[in-house]
């Protein structure tokens, strides 16, 4: 594969704004060229070259779907409970309303509704072939992306308490917009749980090829450290309530409350150089890996 990066469009910093960043330069290696980039200002991880939200909404319900991705394998199911207990853990699920943005095949609004946490559940999700699954677990849903939801209020059965984003912030061509429509969806006061396998800045927990992949890398625009994560999500209207603890898990997993539009302001901010050293040390550690087999 060799991409053109002409046929793409070029974006800012998703949490800064700003447009100076500078590549890692082992990213292309494993990327097939696509290039990945560290904001000078923020230290945020981002492909600045992307398609189209549609277009990266179709790879996923067509290719990657279609292909080799299903939630139904241990490790999915595994991380899943995970954030299910540590949400519950914070949140009490017990009788909310939630709204899975991007809800894949039903199975973590299935695990929610369960007696164990006893939640109410609603699917937003692209992929027509995931929809037509929840229809038969008798899982409410929406099939389109959460831009076209949000466009979309009288699909809307009403508001949520309650917006969970796994594995899923990562995957879209904006993470600002998802939040804002997450946002839109909750009551005053409501809350969000992101969950992520993509964050940076802990131990690394597998070889570099598998974390960055061979493939689309706009289906995979952002890599979040607890302070990035932090910062889109103020930027969104959410102050940060809870964070697990990641330096000892493979899962980057936050719990966010709103907060009136306008009142906060992203703070945190991590060091670009320290971003780009622990990309740099990965890459060694990669390399030292096999060539030890
Ligand atoms: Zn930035």
């Amino acid at each position: 594969m060799k991409i053109d990066l002409a046929n793409l469009s070029e974006f800012p910093c998703d949490v800064c704004g700003s447009n100076r960043a500078v590549e890692i330069e082992c990213a292309r290696e494993y990327t097939q060229g696509w290039p990945l980039h560290v904001c000078s200002d923020c230290g945020f991880v981002y492909v600045r070259h992307r398609r189209a939200a549609q277009a990266i909404a179709d790879s996923w319900s067509e290719e990657l779907y279609g292909t080799h991705y299903t939630a139904r394998i241990p490790a999915v199911v595994a991380r899943q409970t995970y954030v299910a207990e540590f949400a519950h853990g914070a949140l009490d699920l017990s009788g909310k309303r939630v709204c899975d943005i991007g809800a894949g095949e039903g199975t973590f609004l299935d695990m929610l509704r369960d007696a164990r946490f006893g939640a109410i559940g609603f699917g937003v999700e692209p992929s027509a072939a995931n929809g037509k699954l929840m229809a038969s677990m008798g899982i409410p849903h929406f099939v389109g992306t959460i831009e076209a939801y949000r466009a979309s209020p009288e699909a809307r059965p009403e508001s949520f308490d309650i917006a969970t984003v796994l594995w899923t912030l990562e995957n879209c061509q904006s993470c600002r917009y998802m939040l804002d429509a997450a946002n839109d969806l909750l009551v005053p006061g409501g809350h969000i749980v992101v969950a992520t396998g993509s964050r940076i800045l802990v131990p690394f927990k597998k070889p570099l090829q598998y974390y960055l992949g061979p493939g689309d890398q706009d289906t995979h625009c952002f890599r979040f450290s607890r302070n990035s994560l932090s910062s889109v999500l103020a930027n969104s209207g959410f102050e940060t309530v809870k964070v697990n603890r990641d330096i000892d898990s493979d899962i980057l997993c936050v719990v966010a409350r709103k907060a009136p539009k306008g009142t906060l302001v992203a703070r945190t901010r991590d060091d670009a150089q320290a971003v780009l050293d622990f990309f740099a040390r990965w890459h060694a550690e990669t390399k030292a890996h096999y060539a030890g087999l």
